[in-house]
């Protein structure tokens, strides 16, 4: 994806929300989004049962070879309805940020851009 991409999709969201245009309204949206995708995610493990997810303690320090990071919490793959299910979600959830930069008079990209190049700079520093 370009900057492009995301300046269109950006541009795209400001011409179809048609309600909530209050802030108010976005950020809750957000909250709620996000929200939808976080219990989604939870259920594919205690509805479905795809995935496990386990509390143990994450590796402090990654293999270069292998994501050690997720396979510490994650046992199994989402199967492809809880995966569609989770995809939507979160992209329910970039409109709304969409929609928030928008309200905000802040470009996606750019904070995309600028990601992009903290994560480049600071490779597997840069943890959050
Ligand atoms: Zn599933």
């Amino acid at each position: 994806m370009d900057s492009k991409s995301v300046d269109t999709f950006q541009k795209d969201v400001g011409n179809l929300i048609a309600r909530n245009r209050n802030l108010l309204d976005i950020l809750t949206k957000c909250q709620i989004s996000c929200g939808k995708f976080c219990r989604s995610t939870v259920k594919s493990a205690t509805g479905c049962g795809c995935i496990k997810i386990t509390g143990e303690k994450s590796p402090l320090c990654f293999s270069d070879e292998s994501n050690e990071k997720s396979e510490a919490s994650i046992k199994g793959k989402l199967c492809p309805d809880c995966r569609n299910i989770i995809e939507n979600e979160i992209g329910e959830s970039m409109f709304y940020i969409a929609s928030l930069c928008n309200a905000l008079g802040i470009s996606l990209s750019g904070i995309m851009e600028h990601e992009i190049k903290k994560v480049e700079a600071l490779g597997k520093y840069s943890l959050h």
